[in-house]
């Protein structure tokens, strides 16, 4: 019996909560539509076709006095992992990193949950398993899970390594997997998934701090990678520090790069310069300061995934200066075009990375002991520390102490 914790959420939110869809595109000319139940005529003819083709749900038939169990159950999820395949691996977990992305599904602030969800995709352990396949692991190996467990191996973007851009890629938890079944993520005792998507976690690192790189660590290395904001003495901007946004300074640090951080609060200066190592800090609602640095960054890593402004950002770039958008937030944001013209401006996003990209960026942290900041907490907390993130209450990331503090259900 796996022991697990789940978010549990009522039925009903899951089926009136399902409607926003977070990214319509024009191309495709796709819609938008709706359909609940049928009409008394469509109903009967609808049991009649399945009573021709033989279409029966799969049950589980119980006696009445089971009925609060199988409610308990059914919020749980009853959760089932598939078994070690050829080519999987099996691992304990020991901490998972609590990431915003955890919450916004939870609350299906995206739109596209559907539960029961089981969060965390910053999940590190010891390999427990290995199927007769897999190559680069083996028992007692340290290792970590990110955001995904899976995608098609054959598209273009899988051919040159970059895993987060197929369509078909597999999302750690609130996805389909490979044979059907739901994934579900590390807030829980195990994760089985394909070697390649397995990461090998440096000696040197720390297991409890090691997860948080898995998401919050690849999703700011790569795009200063891509952009090229990793040359020394680029003039590197970052917005927001929370989660990503204090990663994004150690890993820019590291390439040589010059760090402004700009935020609302000015209470973390002194903590972004002293402990994190900035070289400076704007407060982003003190006009005087924001004035003063027009024209100053090649490029800035905006981690903020609440709706926020971009006009004094552009303002903030050099000429071909970049924007690049990591946070998601739930509603779109105002963009002016006007000054993205003048400069001839550059915004754009970045989602985590390939898995060759991460394995290099976590043996980058590693060489450059590079230690996310965190706050490790038991797994009764969880509720708590998701009432506390949702306030930006924790310096910088949660990680649950799953290995030592998960209990049976
Ligand atoms: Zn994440
Ligand atoms: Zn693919």
């Amino acid at each position: 019996m796996f022991k697990l914790i789940c978010i549990i959420v009522c039925l009903s939110y899951l089926l009136f909560q399902s409607y926003a869809i977070l990214d319509l595109g024009i191309t495709g000319r796709k819609i938008i539509a709706g359909s609940g139940i049928g009409g008394m005529k469509e109903t009967q003819e609808m049991i009649d076709f399945a009573g021709k083709h033989n279409i029966t749900p799969e049950i589980e038939v119980i006696p009445l006095d089971y009925v609060n169990t199988a409610m308990e159950r059914l919020a749980k999820g009853d959760v089932k992992y598939r078994v070690t395949g050829d080519e999987d691996v099996r691992f304990k977990i020991l901490y998972c990193g609590i990431c915003h992305s955890d919450l916004h599904c939870v609350k299906n602030e995206w739109g596209n949950s559907t539960y029961p969800i089981l969060p965390g995709h910053e999940l590190v352990g010891v390999v427990t398993e290995v199927g007769s396949k897999v190559q680069k692991y083996k028992v007692g190996d340290r290792v970590g899970v990110g955001c995904m467990v899976g995608a098609c191996h054959t598209c273009e973007s899988c051919e040159n390594n970059l895993e987060n851009h197929c369509p078909k890629m597999i999302l750690t938890y609130n996805a389909v997997d490979y044979d059907g079944t739901k994934t579900y993520g590390g807030y829980s005792d195990h994760m089985v998934a394909n070697e390649r998507y397995i990461v090998r976690i440096p000696d040197n690192l720390p297991l409890d701090a090691a997860g948080p790189l898995l998401c919050a660590g690849i999703t700011t290395y790569s795009p200063l990678r891509y952009f090229g904001l990793d040359k020394p003495g680029m003039k590197v901007g970052v917005v927001g520090l929370g989660g990503l946004g204090h990663v994004a300074v150690k890993f820019a640090k590291a390439f040589g790069a010059v760090v402004t951080v700009i935020s609302t609060s000015p209470s973390k200066k002194q903590e972004a310069i002293e402990v994190l190592g900035a070289d400076s800090f704007l407060v982003s609602s003190n006009p005087d300061e924001m004035q003063a640095a027009i024209g100053t960054l090649d490029g800035i890593i905006d981690t903020v995934s609440a709706v926020h402004a971009l006009v004094p950002l552009l303002f903030l770039l050099k000429s071909h200066g970049k924007i690049i958008m990591v946070g998601a937030p739930d509603k779109p944001l105002e963009l002016p075009v006007f000054p993205l013209i003048v400069g001839r401006k550059t915004i754009a996003g970045s989602g985590i990375g390939g898995m060759k990209e991460t394995q290099e960026m976590i043996d980058f942290a590693g060489k450059h002991n590079i230690i996310p900041q965190i706050e490790v907490i038991p797994m009764d907390y969880v509720n708590t520390a998701m009432e506390r993130l949702a306030k930006a209450d924790v310096k910088y990331r949660f990680v649950l102490d799953v290995g030592n503090t998960l209990k049976a259900p």
